[in-house]
């Protein structure tokens, strides 16, 4: 039984077969997806899909890319959403020094402000970091995000980076990246992990992972992943498949 932590099923990309994607889901023995909030619209997206189907479960947040205008009532919105039951998250927030959309500067408050807010909500937080790991690792610290934990979601950096990481309580997952023929690196980060510090995700409609690859991403396709990092870990699929599910059960107090 697996749990993909992180997939954005109110994006566009599944407007035409949403329901099917999710029964899908469910057949290939998912009992859990959490859908991620970028921006207001997609938070509120995410908690009405969690209100319709079981399974689902929703992060509420707004991403590093789409803060720039982010305003006051949208930072108080997202607090409302965060108190919902079905809410187990503050993500994906972090910060992207890669697309850089948003000014470091406000992108850096964002993040600060999210962190405040899990804390005072007492919610994990799902982390979003391109080219920006040490203002991350270094933000985590001094905002005392290791007091709620969460997740370095789509994990890049090299392997001092990850050991940082590791030595606070916070979660690794690592996207269908791992299963292509060139993993820039990603299949060393894997084995340097222990098992009781990582979670499984897709990052649908994102990043597909072989055999599927170039098509567009959903939950169901979570089974390729968790089979490659299984390998990588040299563990049955079924034990990867049950102690991730476990952490992931564990991190964000899901009742399934
Ligand atoms: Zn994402």
């Amino acid at each position: 039984m697996y749990i993909d932590t992180h997939a954005h099923l109110d994006f566009d990309a599944f407007d035409e077969d949403r329901d099917a994607v999710i029964q899908r889901a469910i057949e290939n023995d998912l009992i859990a997806i959490i859908t991620i909030g970028t921006s207001v619209e997609t938070s509120r997206k995410a908690v009405e899909l969690a209100e319709s189907y079981a399974p689902i479960f929703a992060a509420v947040g707004i991403h590093p890319s789409d803060c720039q205008e982010a305003t006051e009532a949208d930072y108080h919105e997202i607090e409302k959403l965060s108190r919902h039951e079905k809410v187990v998250a503050i993500g994906e927030i972090g910060l992207d020094y890669y697309k850089m959309y948003t000014e470091k500067p406000t992108q850096m408050a964002a993040f600060k402000r999210q962190i405040a807010l899990a804390r005072s909500v007492n919610l994990p937080i799902i982390v979003h970091n391109r080219e920006a790991h040490e203002d991350v690792y270094q933000t985590l610290i001094k905002e005392k995000a290791t007091e709620v934990g969460g997740v370095l979601h789509s994990f890049s950096g090299d392997a001092d980076f990850l050991k940082r990481v590791l030595e606070t309580n916070f979660f690794i997952s690592f996207t269908g990246g791992v299963t292509f023929k060139n993993t820039r690196g990603a299949d060393e980060l894997v084995k340097q992990t222990p098992v009781e510090r990582l979670l499984l995700e897709t990052d649908s409609p994102f990043i597909t992972p072989a055999p599927h690859r170039g098509k567009r991403n959903e939950p169901s396709f979570v089974v390729f992943t968790a089979r490659k990092i299984a390998e990588l870990k040299e563990l049955p699929v079924t034990e990867l498949a049950a102690r991730t599910t476990d952490n992931a059960k564990h991190l964000f107090a899901l009742n399934v």
